[in-house]
């Protein structure tokens, strides 16, 4: 039942075809309202219900998403242009991380008992971390069912009721699958989509939920938070990338480069920890361009089975991406593969850029295309730094022959996930946290960190016995302050020695 009080509605449309895909209401500021208010109905009674009821619903969901993953991709691959297979690998990864959210909730946010300390050795200590209440999703296009999965499933594991609003590109993804979550939990509307445009979220935004969850653009999380602040309600922002690839003397070429241009071209390159930016070291340049290049002419954008990549799923994207390439190309970048000719509305065939500046858009801006930097460095330190050398810090990869110094290069790495000889492997990793620094974001979404995000701990202390001195009383005496203040000095006046 559409709750849109405005009669107006948005076409999504496949963006190789042009074909409408779907029609759906632009919710308005009353509609969203409306569904926020059932939305408190249903997360009251679902915050009540013990943990076992919600594992049971949650993994039933999950079955209800797996039975329907083939209808599920194929809506995927209708909005957004991506193969089937990529559409299928997504819901796939999205249904491994509501399993793991439904099962692990308990363990993580359960109450448990932690050791009240010396001062307060009278008391049992509890720690639990409840519901928030009502969680805003807003979802972007790019992998419309894994990414807004990372905030839904997890606050639904947590004890909350969800409100989703898709990205106005994929907005059937959202309405099939909170259809499927009906299904399996019809007691109570627990995820409910408002589809719209930017409106519709910024609506979202200034409702009053007790959290957003957002995933998209840094200029739009800015406008997001800036519409959570009226309420001061508390934002996650999941925003951009611009990662960085290194590869060092003793990588494995052929697997770097195989990975570099999954990394790079998939989703024709719309991704947001794809690579962005190729940095390596000088003894194997030129052996790894050459392996880079001969794969990445080997790729193709399209719409049928063959098609390595689909279109770009945002028309306005393809003038980013054009822009790019001219300013490289303009200030001394050689074009290896491709060049600006390879913008061809609505795909863009792979483009691998060399010598192209630091300073220039290709290097600093999100281009969220088929398109890559390959820069030349003296060593691995100096990817490194140059690596790091950017506002973005969402994640990266390394490929070296060497554990030690590869994990040496991932923990000073200047982003919240790094994978080490293959390319992106932190995101299929239910148990690990997913989220960015700088203008990437804050906040984590997926595993233990991920769960919290959407729970407000509790501590709740109940003494056991009265202790002969009550400190926190007016009977409180001198000698009472004395004992404890040599207690302390004892306890703690030492200076500790290696
Ligand atoms: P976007 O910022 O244009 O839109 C994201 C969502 O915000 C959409 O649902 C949109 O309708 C909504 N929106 C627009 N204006 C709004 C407003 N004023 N108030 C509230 N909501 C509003 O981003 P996009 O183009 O859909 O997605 C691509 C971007 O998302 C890229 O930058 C990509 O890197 C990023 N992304 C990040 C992650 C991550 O996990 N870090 C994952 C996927 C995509």
């Amino acid at each position: 039942m559409s709750v849109a009080t405005e009669r107006t509605t948005f076409a999504s449309l496949n963006p190789a075809t042009g074909e409408v895909v779907g029609e759906h209401p632009i919710y308005d500021e009353a509609a969203v309202a409306e569904t926020v208010a059932r939305a408190r109905r249903a997360a009251r009674w679902w915050g009540d219900l013990d943990w076992k009821e919600r594992r049971l619903r949650l993994l039933n969901f999950k079955g209800a998403l797996t039975r329907n993953l083939d209808r599920m991709a194929q809506l995927i691959h209708d909005e957004t242009g991506k193969p089937l297979p990529d559409a299928q690998l997504e819901v796939v990864l999205s249904i491994t991380h509501l399993d793991w959210a439904a099962r692990n909730a308990r363990k993580v946010l359960g109450p448990r008992t932690v050791f009240p300390g010396m001062t307060a050795v009278n008391h049992k200590c509890t720690l639990e971390y409840q519901p928030l209440g009502v969680v805003g999703v807003i979802g972007p296009w790019n992998y419309p069912i894994f990414t807004p999965m990372g905030s839904i499933g997890y606050a639904l594991a947590a004890g909350n009721a969800v409100v989703f609003k898709p990205s106005e590109f994929t907005p059937g993804v959202g309405v099939l699958l909170a259809e499927l979550l009906a299904e399996a939990v019809p007691e109570q509307p627990l995820l409910q989509v408002v589809t719209g445009l930017g409106p519709t979220g910024a609506a979202l935004a200034r409702s009053g939920v007790d959290k957003i969850a957002f995933t998209g653009s840094g200029p739009t999380a800015k406008k997001v938070m800036a519409a959570c602040a009226e309420n001061l309600t508390p934002i996650v922002a999941e925003c951009g990338g611009k990662d960085a690839f290194i590869v060092d003397a003793d990588a494995d070429l052929e697997a770097a480069a195989d990975a570099a241009v999954w990394g790079a071209m998939s989703n024709s390159g719309q991704t947001c920890v794809g690579v962005e930016r190729i940095y390596v070291v000088d003894g194997v340049y030129e052996e790894f361009l050459g392996k880079l290049t001969e794969k990445a002419k080997g790729l193709r954008p399209g719409f049928g089975d063959e098609a390595h990549y689909g279109p770009v799923t945002m028309p306005g994207q393809l003038d980013v991406i054009e822009r790019h390439i001219k300013d490289a190309l303009e200030r001394g970048g050689r074009a290896v593969v491709g060049g600006t000719e390879s913008v061809r509305k609505p795909y863009v065939e792979p483009v691998v850029l060399t010598d192209v500046p630091d300073d220039s858009s290709a290097v600093c801006e999100e281009t969220f295309g088929p398109t890559i930097t390959v820069h030349r460095v003296k060593d691995a330190e100096e990817a490194l730094e140059r690596a790091n050398q950017t506002s973005y810090g969402l994640a990266g990869t390394i490929f070296s022959g060497s554990a030690s110094r590869a994990m040496d290069l991932a923990r000073r790495m200047r982003s919240g996930m790094t994978s080490i000889n293959a390319v992106i492997a932190f995101a299929s990793v239910p148990a690990l946290p997913f989220g960015g620094v700088g203008e990437s974001g804050f906040g984590r979404i997926h595993g233990a960190d991920g769960l919290r995000e959407f729970a407000r701990p509790k501590a709740i202390t109940r003494q056991r016995f009265a202790l002969p001195t009550n400190l926190t009383s007016f009977s409180r005496t001198d000698k009472d302050m004395a004992r404890i203040l040599k207690l302390v000095t004892m306890l703690h006046g030492k200076n500790y020695k290696r």
